[in-house]
């Protein structure tokens, strides 16, 4: 394996000892959304402890594909440029029928956005990434080998935790759930999740290759290369690439990840020997998510939260989107300058978020790997029509890859603003004299006003900024002007043409009590 799997020490906690006084916030996992999550409340100021049982990172590269949205989360907890400069940038997706392309879509056709539409990069570089940082945050007590046995929730949250010392337990006002797909708090407490088992199976291998192969991803359906069924290729760093192929229900798991079964399937991929297999698993993929997100002092983000087929990127990027929704409102509450209204908004838009994830990702695999013969002529046909016809390439799913949604049931707003910054969308980003208007955004409440005036609100960061042409297409569309109110999360809540301080202040008040 390519990564660097050395085991983080283990550091006896204090709790072993004497009773530890009562957190704000445990984390249950250091996986990417755990390790997100508590950088998140650093940076508004919550101090978290980390619990992970184990003390390696991810084993196999997992996730990817890091979505522009994730990559500016991930910018705003200070590891965006170490993600982007280490990972492979694509925006270019080739489709392929058979032996023929069908046709390319470019991810972001557009200029002017500091983060790239996608980065290629192994999992475990990025948690190394969110490693460092956490190791690096004083308010950060992250602690390996520290297996949490059991949950209880009353006035705060109490966990009881196994490690290679002996059994300790700590309370907290919250508890982060973000313990994995497998989920043992989901287990203790007795939660359902929902959803189904797509009955097929893949063979995910990631190989090293020498060789000049372009930054993009390959999508097959049906190639002669692998008896019809579909094949994905995507590049990463180090010359390592990923490549999935879709092996029917009734293949032996055992069987199948036998080198020299692997071996002679990938020649035919990549049309030649030269390669090292660097880690292979066979996967099956369900699409579940857990009834609620937020269950009084415990709330689960991330996979133990939900579950998505990885075709569409929509599992670490889906989770990261919840860390991003989650940390501004449990800061809030933890502060006491919003009621617990607002974690149901929490649980509201990310329910939200993980069923919009979920309907894309059960779309995809129903067209990549149809049940019935008529649903196979039916891809076939669409894919053939593609071929020739621009109409019919919106049918063709071969993964609709990750992007934030837009949350509904949002505050006010004038539709003669562009449609792209409406109430409930992730601001745009633009290019300013000096950098980025995502930089700029910081992580409080923003009233941005271009190309006017605004009235002094309390409370309140005001961004002035002169019209550009990207602002102007972006934010303005054919007004003189514009005002928008940004959450922290830099979600739109509201924006007018003109508006007075009442207007806005009623306006952030609603988000406040988790209203809009
Ligand atoms: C083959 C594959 C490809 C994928 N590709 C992509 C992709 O390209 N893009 C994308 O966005 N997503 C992708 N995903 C999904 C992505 O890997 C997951 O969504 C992501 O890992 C979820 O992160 P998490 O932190 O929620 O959970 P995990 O990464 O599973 O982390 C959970 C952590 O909790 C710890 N833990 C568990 N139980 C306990 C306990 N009792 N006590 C203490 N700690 C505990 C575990 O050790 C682990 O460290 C892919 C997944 C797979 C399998």
């Amino acid at each position: 394996m390519t990564n660097d799997h050395a085991p983080f020490p283990f550091v006896p906690p204090p709790g072993l000892t004497m009773a530890e006084p009562r957190h704000k916030v445990v984390i249950v996992g250091a996986g990417p959304i755990g390790l997100a999550m508590a950088l998140e409340l650093a940076q508004h100021g919550v101090p978290s402890v980390v619990l992970d049982d184990n003390d390696v990172v991810s084993v196999g590269s997992r996730a990817i594909c890091w979505s522009k949205r994730s990559l500016e989360i991930l910018d705003r907890l200070g590891v965006g440029a170490r993600v982007a400069d280490r990972g492979v940038t694509w925006k270019l997706g080739r489709i392929f029928h058979r032996s023929m392309e069908v046709f390319s879509f470019d991810l972001l056709p557009e200029d002017g956005h500091k983060m790239p539409a996608f980065v290629n990069l192994q999992q475990y570089h990025v948690e190394r990434f969110l490693i460092d940082a956490c190791q690096a945050e004083a308010m950060i007590d992250l602690r390996f080998r520290n297996r949490v046995t059991g949950v209880a929730q009353g006035d705060v949250a109490r966990v009881s935790i196994d490690t290679p010392d002996g059994p300790y337990s700590l309370e907290s006002e919250y508890l982060l759930a973000c313990d994995g797909a497998r989920s043992p708090i989901r287990e203790m407490l007795g939660l359902t999740f929902a959803g189904e088992l797509f009955e097929e199976r893949f063979l995910i291998a990631d190989i090293e290759m020498q060789g000049d192969f372009p930054s993009e991803r390959r999508f097959w359906f049906a190639p002669e290369f692998h008896a019809g069924q579909s094949a994905l290729l995507h590049k990463q760093p180090d010359n390592i690439y990923r490549i999935d192929l879709q092996l029917g229900w009734d293949a032996d798991p055992a069987v199948e990840r036998q080198p020299e079964v692997v071996i002679p399937r990938i020649e035919k991929v990549v049309g030649h020997a030269d390669f090292r297999l660097d880690w292979v698993s066979i996967y099956t993929f369900h699409c579940r998510r857990l009834d609620r997100f937020v269950h009084d002092r415990v709330i689960f983000l991330g996979d133990s939260a939900h579950v998505v087929s990885p075709f569409g990127a929509r599992g670490g990027n889906g989770g990261l989107q919840d860390v991003d929704n989650l940390g501004w409102k449990l800061a809030a509450v933890l502060a006491g300058t919003a009621g617990a209204g607002l974690l149901e908004s929490y649980d509201r838009e990310r329910v939200f978020g993980a069923d919009e994830n979920i309907r894309n990702s059960t779309r995809a695999t129903r067209f990549m790997t149809p049940e019935t013969e008529i649903a196979r002529l039916f891809r076939d046909q669409v894919l053939a029509l593609a071929a020739k016809a621009d109409f019919a390439r919106p049918m063709v799913n071969s993964g609709r890859l990750s992007k934030p949604c837009v949350y509904p049931g949002t505050g006010p707003d004038d539709p003669r603003l562009p449609d792209c910054t409406r109430p409930g969308a992730v601001a745009q980003d633009a290019p300013l004299q000096n950098g980025w208007l995502m930089d700029r955004l910081g992580r409080q409440f923003v009233l941005l006003v271009i190309g006017g005036d605004a009235p002094e609100v309390c409370g309140l960061k005001i961004l002035h900024l002169d019209i550009t042409e990207v602002l102007r297409k972006r934010y303005l569309g054919d007004a003189p002007q514009a005002i928008y109110l940004l959450r922290p999360d830099q979600v739109v809540a509201a924006r007018w043409i003109t508006a007075d301080a009442d207007a806005i202040s009623t306006a952030m008040a609603q988000v406040l009590e988790g209203a809009t």
